[in-house]
């Protein structure tokens, strides 16, 4: 996936360094991300020598599907093999009326950014098994493009919520937006990517300064220190006085909302107090809830409260003043919990070995 980490000023070096003129990159970025050529021997208007260096140094191999699951209608996820024989997952959750409303087009793919994570959240399955590695740049370029092209569909939003924490591999990344972005790359527009990060203040910080318009999402899970302390470790580190202060900046510099992301789970963060200190952190910078009642993981005792307390803490939440929206909609379990079908996968043994 190397070719897909590339970026226009480093396709134009490499190419001067191979003694052909700067113009081949505009060339190729055109074969790779307008036409979505699958192989260096279609892109006829390069020489041919040149076709032949290029396939033996950066390979073209799309990322290889080793699963799906959903159906066409609804949220589809794809588990995929990376050329080391590690997985990962990308979820495409299609233009939904009921989520979105009637007039919206819009077609999300979830992406990963890290194969397995190092945070260890207590509810996540994609830290379940520890931090593996993180992905490169090309690696999570791939799954857009290897998404669209299994789906037949145009993605129009990117949200890094798959496997792994994005601020985590933060050079990646960043360097993965920029490719997303470009004209010369996909040309989505940043505004129409989020990053979600469990609370890493130096990358919230970072982002805030960066020129690109994306946003941001925090997964708070807790809106006091005890509480959060128990379910996500990263708050000992970066407790919350210091992450709400980086949120403050990081929506001062950019003049945009961000979003907090809120899991349900029954007798751990679903008490009124934390209702209402939720509904004070998010007025006070403006932010938007998500609520999401949790998706049970297999091998963790955690559960999702009665429905009845997922509405109180959302009209606890109102009353409080921010301004809340609850997920209701079961086609969307799958997507919530990244990172569940490679360990499904993982623990049955199910995927054959590589072939070399
Ligand atoms: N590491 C980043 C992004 C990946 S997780 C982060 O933590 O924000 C994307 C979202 O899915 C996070 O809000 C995470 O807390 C949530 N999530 C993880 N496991 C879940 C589960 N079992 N049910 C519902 N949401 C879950
Ligand atoms: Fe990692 Fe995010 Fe899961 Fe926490 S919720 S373990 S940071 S992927």
């Amino acid at each position: 996936m190397e070719a897909y980490s590339l970026t226009k000023d480093d396709w134009e070096s490499r190419l001067v360094g191979m003694g052909e003129p700067k113009f081949r990159a505009s060339q190729i970025l055109e074969w790779l991300y307008a036409r979505r050529a699958e192989n260096w021997g279609d892109m006829t208007n390069l020489p041919a020598g040149l076709r032949a260096k290029l396939s033996e140094g950066l390979p073209l191999t799309p990322l290889e599907k080793i699963r799906e699951t959903g159906s066409a209608d609804t949220t589809r996820k794809f588990l995929f093999r990376l050329a080391d024989g590690q997985m990962i997952e990308s979820v495409l959750i299609p233009a939904s009326p009921a989520l979105y409303g009637e007039a919206s087009d819009r077609r999300t793919i979830c992406i990963s950014s890290q194969v397995g994570c190092a945070y260890g959240c207590k509810f996540c399955a994609s830290g379940l098994d520890g931090w593996k590695r993180n992905l490169t740049a090309g690696e999570i370029v791939g799954q857009f493009v290897r998404v669209e092209e299994l789906s037949g569909e145009k993605i129009n939003n990117v949200v890094f919520m798959g496997m792994g924490e994005p601020m985590a591999n933060y050079d990646n990344l960043l360097r993965a937006i920029g490719i997303l972005n470009a004209p010369w790359g996909i040309g989505l527009g940043a505004r129409h990517m989020t990053v979600s990060t469990s609370g890493l203040v130096p990358g919230i910080r970072d982002l805030a300064v960066q020129p690109l318009q994306v946003r941001l999402a925090i997964s708070l899970h807790g809106a006091t220190d005890d509480v959060r302390e128990k379910i996500m470790p990263v708050n000992k580190k970066y407790p919350l006085a210091e992450l709400l202060a980086a949120c403050a900046d990081y929506v001062s510099s950019k003049k945009q909302r961000l979003t907090f992301e809120y899991i349900l789970i029954c007798g751990i963060n679903d008490s009124p107090d934390q209702a209402r200190a939720l509904a004070a952190h998010a007025r006070k910078l403006g932010a938007k809830i998500n609520l999401i009642p949790y998706n049970t993981v297999d091998g963790l005792a955690w559960e999702r409260p009665e429905q009845e307390t997922q509405e109180e803490f959302l009209a606890t939440v109102r009353a409080g003043g921010a301004d809340a929206t609850l997920r209701r909609e079961k086609g969307h379990d799958i997507a919530a919990a990244c990172g569940q079908l490679r360990l499904q996968v993982e623990k049955s043994f199910a995927v054959p070995a590589p072939l070399n």
